[in-house]
Parts: C-alpha cells; sequence; structure tokens
C-alpha cells in the first residue's frame, strides 16, 4: 500500500501528468484539495473509489484517511494543486506517514508559476539578462523568515514569482519600491489555466490599483519582472551557430578546422 501525492497542474483538468491521471484512476481511495484541485481531475476516479475532499480536514483527519486505507491495503491517491514543492504541506504530511511506517511516492505537477508564465506567453529567464526565478511569497499571516525578506530577494533583480500574496499586494508593492523604480514591470495571472483566466500588466505604480479594480484577491500568481520590458536581449547560446554542445557541433568552428587544414 502507498500514498501517492500527486500534483494536480493549475487547474486544467488536462494539465495533470500522465502519470498522476493513471493513478487517479486506479486508486481506490481519493483523497483531494477540493479548495483548488478542479472537480474535473477527479471526474477520473473509479465510480467505486472512496473520494474525500481535504478542504475542511485537519492534519489528524488527514492522517486518518491514510491510516484507514493502510488497514484495508489501499492505495491512496493525494491530489494537491501544482506541484508538491512548493507551498504543499508535503513535508508534515510524510513526517506522519514515516512514523506509522506508511510507504509514500511524489508525482510532480506543472507548478501555477509555469502556467502564469505560460499564459503570460513569456520565458521567465532572458540571456545574460536574466537568469535566476525566485519562488516566494509576501509575509502575512503565515511568516516569512526574516533573511528571505523581499527587499533582499529584489535585490538580485531576479524573476520574482510571488505565490499567496494577492491580498497582500500594497505591502509587496511598499516594500519592492525600497529597491525598484515605480516602472518596475509586474504580471498578475488569476486562476491561470482555468476557463476563467485572467492577466493584468502593469508596473509597482498602478499594479495594486489594478488589481483592487479588477477584484483579484486569490488564485493568483505576482511576477515581478525586467524581463516582461527587455527586447533587445542577446540570443542564447543554445541555438548559436557558433557553440558547440553535446546536441550540436559549432559550424563556424568547423569552418574554421576545414580552412586551417586546406592551409596544412
Ligand atoms: N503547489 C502550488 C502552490 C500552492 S499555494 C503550485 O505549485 O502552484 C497556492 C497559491 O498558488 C495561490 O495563492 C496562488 O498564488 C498560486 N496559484 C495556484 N493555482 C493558481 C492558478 N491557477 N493561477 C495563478 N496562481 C495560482
Amino acid at each position: 500500500m502507498t500514498v501517492f501525492f500527486i500534483g494536480a497542474g493549475p487547474g486544467d483538468p488536462d494539465l495533470i501528468t500522465v502519470k498522476g491521471a493513471k493513478l487517479v484512476e486506479r486508486c481506490p481511495v481519493i483523497l483531494y484539495a477540493g479548495s483548488l484541485v478542479p472537480k474535473a481531475v477527479i471526474q477520473r476516479a473509479h465510480p467505486d473509489a472512496q473520494v474525500h475532499n481535504s478542504a475542511d480536514m485537519d492534519l489528524d483527519e488527514i492522517t486518518k484517511v491514510y491510516t484507514d486505507a493502510f488497514e484495508n491495503g489501499q492505495d491512496v491517491a493525494r491530489v494537491q494543486t501544482g506541484d508538491l514543492s512548493i507551498y504543499s504541506s508535503l513535508a508534515e504530511q510524510t513526517r506522519r506517514l514515516n512514523k506509522l511506517g506508511i510507504d509514500w511516492k511524489v508525482i510532480p505537477g506543472v507548478s501555477s508559476f509555469q502556467a502564469s508564465a505560460a499564459a503570460l506567453g513569456q520565458e521567465l529567464t532572458l540571456p545574460e539578462e536574466c537568469q535566476t526565478i525566485i519562488l516566494s511569497r509576501a509575509s502575512g499571516r503565515t511568516p516569512v523568515p526574516d533573511k528571505e525578506n523581499l527587499k533582499s530577494l529584489a535585490k538580485h533583480e531576479a524573476t520574482l514569482c510571488l505565490f499567496l500574496s494577492a491580498t497582500l499586494i500594497r505591502k509587496v508593492v511598499r516594500e519592492l519600491s525600497d529597491v525598484y523604480p515605480q516602472n518596475w514591470p509586474v504580471a498578475v495571472v488569476e486562476k491561470a489555466s482555468h476557463p476563467e483566466q485572467r492577466i493584468l500588466r502593469g508596473t509597482l505604480a498602478d499594479i495594486a490599483d489594478k488589481m483592487h479594480e479588477a477584484n483579484i484577491r486569490s488564485t493568483a500568481m505576482i511576477i515581478v519582472s525586467k524581463v516582461f520590458a527587455i527586447d533587445d536581449f542577446v540570443d542564447s547560446k543554445l541555438y548559436d551557430p557558433t557553440f558547440s554542445h553535446a546536441c550540436r557541433k559549432a559550424k563556424v568552428v568547423e569552418l574554421e578546422k576545414e580552412i586551417s587544414n586546406e592551409q596544412r
């Protein structure tokens, strides 16, 4: 018996992995995070499967679903939003399972920051301009360690993807304004990959008002990055004709070899 932690993806039921979908189809017990995992993902379940919604359960109640299934020798599909590596409470659940001697495995999913980048049609790294993405959140009811405060993260000028921060947008803007000019670009994607997806583009100067006007308060990704404003970046090395890598030899280097052979 195994508990499979499955990343359900950002909302579109087709964005679960094939592996995750197959497990949802075959596991006799399903426990899904009803607040964000769409019903369509769970509709793949076998008609006889026991389906539980974890939205109003606490950790003890969730653990009880696992221990009951363990006693019955039934695999569990534990379906959660996005990918399990980010704000998923995976660690506290697996710590309990380890203590109980129950096997578990993680099946990755498409995270909402990736779905948001896709909705924006935006590569979040650009050659020689920005090579780092920071995934974080604003500090609110859930504290963030002071060493990870937004001001210090912003100093890197990396692409900043903020989860769980929509209601804290004014605080986010205040903190980032200590480091960036007011025209620093910000995009917000609400419900990326859902039919009702909405996109806002703005700057530190206007994004909070735009979010307020649009009444965007949850299930939103805030992406703060200069990449939205850079058009004149250089081409990457990946497809550069003068650059060799494991899969392709540089054409120019080959040409140089030919010339030196001819000269010999
Ligand atoms: N593990 C999830 C994140 C869970 S935390 C993942 O990998 O995506 C919940 C936060 O994720 C929300 O507050 C919001 O910031 C973000 N989020 C989840 N689904 C989203 C979606 N479809 N569009 C935009 N943001 C989303």
